[in-house]
């Protein structure tokens, strides 16, 4: 799912989980870490060693032969440094919009006048970059309020509840689930735009991608972009 662009880039290694697939490069079919009975809260720092060396036993012990292999090949900085997360997006990204589904909220947002050539600009913030069909149309739809959020759902009648699952928060709205929710929060922390994400919290989701993104390079933005994606897929999952 988040294989074709996001990645942990391992520092210290502290704060990524060992659990969290996107910090080993080729990770195949996998959808999570296969590890031994590790706990919910291992790390990678914890297969690391004082010379900054990966724990070899103790990997190898863990984690099957290939998983080992791919995270033997992982380069360790020779001075210490924090985990960050990195944009990696290439051709292998390029995807096509294949379902009907995902045509047809293309076709929505063609037919949508708010995204007239009046206000065209504004949308091009998303639409002008280069990362996968889907992630557009996924921050196109976080823009418009379309998200499945507990909010959303709620006011549809299908959860009982307004309330965000992961810190009990009372409304998870759009802004909340990529923004505010402290999960958002921890991931946005380890990277350079957390002070700009701070201050905008309570602003619409287009205004704030624009804010954040047009004064900052192209790779700054598609790395946005795809932040915002992988805190959403991720929601229901142990991975930041
Ligand atoms: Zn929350």
């Amino acid at each position: 799912m988040l294989s074709w662009g996001l990645r942990w880039k391992i520092g210290d290694g502290r704060h990524v989980s060992v659990h969290n697939r996107i910090w080993i490069q080729n990770f195949g079919w996998f959808r999570t870490v296969p590890c031994s009975n590790l706990q919910y809260d291992a790390v990678v720092a914890d297969f690391i060693n004082e010379s900054e060396q990966w724990k070899e036993d103790e990997i190898a012990q863990n984690f099957l032969k290939e998983v080992s292999e791919e995270i033997l090949r992982i380069a360790l900085p020779r001075t210490p440094q924090q985990d960050t997360l990195i944009w990696r997006f290439d051709k292998h990204g390029k995807y096509s919009v294949k379902s009907g589904y995902q045509l047809a909220v293309k076709d929505n947002f063609k037919n949508d006048p708010s995204c007239s050539d009046s206000s065209k600009s504004r949308w091009d913030v998303i639409w002008s970059n280069e990362i996968p069909e889907k992630v557009k149309i996924f921050m196109w739809r976080a823009a418009k309020n379309l998200l499945p959020t507990a909010s959303n759902l709620w006011k549809k009648k299908i959860v009982l509840e307004p309330m965000c699952l992961r810190c009990g928060c009372k409304c998870e709205d759009v802004a909340h689930a990529l923004l505010e929710c402290k999960s958002a929060r921890r991931v946005w922390k380890r990277t350079v735009f957390y002070e700009d994400i701070k201050l905008m919290a309570h602003q619409d989701m287009l205004s704030v991608i624009q804010e954040v993104a047009v004064k900052r390079r192209k790779e700054d933005r598609e790395l946005i972009i795809a932040i915002f994606w992988a805190i959403w897929h991720s929601r229901n999952l142990l991975i930041f």
